[in-house]
């Protein structure tokens, strides 16, 4: 699963600039410098917003050969491109999948917020390599698992 954006209203736009940025005069704008500094595309709307959008591509690993994808974030780029349902593995197996796309919500604070904050290893692997996208939205690097997040449409 990787993050590949992120969308916010534009009063939050601004909470998230003053939060995230110092005033240090410089010559780009607050949404590049916001940018650099989330390491992720941000966009600026009213509508459907401050979410993060998160894309996975299914089945992860291969199914032929086990190994699990590399690159995810150009694979999921030429995916996106090409529109063929063909995924390569890092072997060179091409085999038909799917991309899934989550829209998660950044500010919503859920009540098994509290709970699962304190997650800080894998249930299914043990790993301690928990990304967390909101305090309720988090997967494991290392596997499959995530904490439920539901996909919003897959293509
Ligand atoms: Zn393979
Ligand atoms: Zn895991």
């Amino acid at each position: 699963m990787v993050p590949t954006g992120v969308v916010l209203s534009p009063d939050n736009f601004a909470v998230v600039t003053s939060e995230h940025l110092d005033n240090i005069e410089t010559h780009l704008s607050d949404s590049l410098r916001l940018e650099h500094h989330l390491a992720l595309p941000i966009s600026v709307r009213s509508e459907d917003t401050d979410i993060i959008v998160v894309k996975e591509l299914v089945p992860n690993p291969c199914p032929i050969c086990r190994h699990p994808l590399k690159f995810l974030r150009e694979l999921i780029d030429r995916f996106e491109k090409e529109n063929t349902n063909l995924i390569r593995c890092p072997l060179g197996h091409h085999y038909s999948g799917t991309m899934k796309i989550y829209h998660l919500n950044i500010f919503q604070q859920s009540e098994r917020a509290e709970l699962e904050n304190n997650l800080s290893e894998c249930p299914a692997c043990r790993s301690k390599k928990i990304q967390y996208l909101s305090p309720s939205d988090m997967f494991c690097l290392d596997c499959d698992w995530d904490s439920g997040m539901v996909a919003r449409y897959r293509t």
